[in-house]
């Protein structure tokens, strides 16, 4: 394909600044570094002048291409608690900064808030408000800040125009989505993801086209999200690759035997691949989830991009490299379709750039 690669982002994909998740009942700082978003936004920029990708702003949609995706009620959570945290003073927060002699200094952080409890279902017994948070999230990684909604919504607008841009004949189109949404279910939030933007996109254009749509899920952790929200539709095949839940996160879901449910069965495939995966497993896998997406023949292919497979990814999932990024790229090009590679995970800063270099151009040289 000679045809030049569109690129869409917002300058404010770097405001997203989540401060702490929590792990074992202690705060840990997210992964999710407003830095990883200025190391893409250089590359891009500088691929636009080496290798001619065209730069574009993501445009507004409005709400009711997201609740295609979400229901209302999950909405109206995320945008009333933004709102309400907007409101509230700065945080100030003891971080350990010393890990020898565990010398703790005080800093301040925008406000926040995260969920306290975690029910199974979504039946509400109590109108607390806590009791309303635990609904809305499956997991305490996410913090709700005064600009989430705001900024979720503008991640959520850019997978949006990509996927319109792709309906209006472009062939590659690359979505700098931030916050990453591959996780987010229909009505919760969780592992730092509040709209699934990927599964937006596939459900804009299947419902603009009428044609098939084919995901293909390369970031590390399964993505729950998207599973569930295709998990009884035939019009949306998923495919993902990602580290063995019963080992890593999101443990829930990703396992083999989750086929699809009703009209669903058989369009959703999942192969979880041992903890240390290397480069030839990863790829080998790939090559099943494209036989299979053949068979299925989608119209449209949308990526959920994720570089937390790097070997030098915190994740500590796989053991990928920068060549088995450009050769994931190569074969999915050999794919031929339409194809919109979606932001994901991806946290190794200083290889984020060149990881994400050689999946662009992997896929433009096919
Ligand atoms: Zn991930």
């Amino acid at each position: 394909m000679t045809e030049k690669m569109t690129a869409i982002f917002s300058e404010r994909v770097t405001e997203h600044s989540p401060a702490f998740g929590t792990f074992d009942g202690v705060p840990r700082l997210s992964y999710d570094k407003p830095e990883r978003a200025k190391v893409i936004i250089d590359v891009l920029r500088e691929m636009s002048v080496t290798s001619g990708i065209e730069i574009t702003q993501p445009r507004e949609f409005g709400i009711p291409f997201i609740y295609r995706v979400h229901d209302q009620s999950y909405i109206d959570h995320l945008r009333t608690v933004s709102e309400q945290v907007a409101q509230k003073p700065p945080i100030l927060v003891a971080e350990i900064t010393d890990s020898v002699n565990k010398v703790a200094t005080v800093k301040e952080y925008p406000a926040f808030t995260y969920p306290s409890v975690f029910p199974h279902g979504s039946n509400p017994r109590s109108s607390n408000h806590h009791a309303d948070k635990g609904i809305y999230a499956f997991d305490i990684a996410t913090p709700i800040m005064g600009d989430t909604y705001e900024l979720a919504l503008l991640s959520a607008y850019t997978a949006l125009t990509g996927a319109d841009i792709l309906k209006q004949g472009k062939k590659l189109v690359y979505a700098f989505t931030r916050p990453p949404g591959h996780h987010a279910e229909r009505s919760r939030m969780g592992s730092y993801c509040y709209l699934n933007n990927a599964a937006l996109a596939a459900q804009f254009l299947a419902d603009q086209t009428g044609e098939r749509v084919g995901i293909i899920d390369i970031d590390a952790h399964h993505g729950n999200g998207t599973q569930e929200i295709f998990y009884e539709s035939s019009e949306v095949f998923y495919a993902s690759i990602h580290g063995d839940p019963s080992k890593t996160h999101p443990f829930y879901s990703g396992y083999a035997d989750e086929e699809g449910k009703d009209s669903g069965y058989g369009y959703n495939l999942n192969i979880p691949l041992p903890i240390d995966s290397d480069d030839l497993v990863f790829l080998k896998a790939l090559d099943l989830i494209i036989y299979r997406m053949r068979q299925f023949s989608p119209r449209y292919l949308v990526v959920s991009l994720g570089f937390d497979g790097f070997k030098n990814d915190p994740s500590k999932i796989f053991k990928l490299t920068n060549d088995g990024y450009a050769e994931t790229a190569k074969r999915i090009g050999k794919l031929e379709l339409p194809t919109l590679s979606v932001q994901e995970g991806g946290y190794s800063i200083p290889d984020l750039g060149y990881n994400i270099a050689s999946f662009l151009k992997g896929l433009k040289n096919v």
